[in-house]
């Protein structure tokens, strides 16, 4: 592509990292933002430097938060002893829209994947472990996506917290295989986190 302007393709090429942007759509968002007023760019520029900045996870579940410690995490009607292991805060997200569930989170901030350099170190693994071993957890729920990097993580953090004796469970798999957490509709979510099962069989059905 060629460029009448540096100034242009630099915007283009920072904007083409993204996920999804190829050059030629952000060209289209790099033209858009020059049409509309000034204002504007400075204040996407701003909220996302801002963000870039001040971001922090909260201290217990590692969930995105403004505060120390995040709003689920400190309201006093959620069951602390209940805990969904999820990937992100999109899974978070898409639990508390169901209604469905009462309890706390814990965020890991991926799965465990060998051939991304992702081992149980990069996440937030230990924290959760250590919460079952000083004995704050009565029952875990699994709710990674079921791919190969999901039983994979789900497998791991079992075998780590399998000693102490605590119930597991996984969220049912009505939700079909190798779908994202965020894709599922409402229902089929809130009624998977309802029904869940013991970990185990999870394990003797795949
Ligand atoms: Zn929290």
């Amino acid at each position: 592509m060629e460029f009448s302007s540096k100034l242009l393709e630099n915007a283009v090429n920072e904007m083409s990292q993204l996920p999804g942007i190829g050059k030629r759509t952000a060209l289209r968002l790099v033209l858009h933002l020059l049409k509309q007023p000034e204002d504007q760019t400075h204040r996407l520029a701003n909220s996302l430097n801002q963000m870039r900045t001040d971001i922090n996870f909260c201290s217990n579940c590692h969930n995105i938060s403004d505060t120390k410690l995040c709003e689920i995490c400190a309201n006093p009607n959620r069951n602390e002893k209940i805990v969904c292991v999820v990937e992100d805060i999109r899974d978070v997200m898409a639990i508390e829209n169901t209604s469905q569930f009462r309890g706390h989170y814990h965020v890991l901030g991926g799965k465990i994947s060998p051939m991304d350099g992702i081992g149980p170190g990069e996440l937030t693994i230990q924290s959760l472990v250590d919460k079952v071993k000083e004995g704050k957890i009565e029952e875990l729920i699994f709710a990674l996506s079921s791919t190969m990097e999901g039983d994979t993580t789900n497998f791991y953090i079992f075998k780590q917290i399998e000693p102490y004796h605590i119930t597991t469970t996984t969220i049912a798999r009505g939700i079909s295989v190798g779908d994202e957490l965020e894709y599922a509709d409402e229902v089929t979510l809130g009624r998977s986190i309802v029904n869940r099962i013991p970990f185990e069989n999870s394990l003797k059905s795949t």
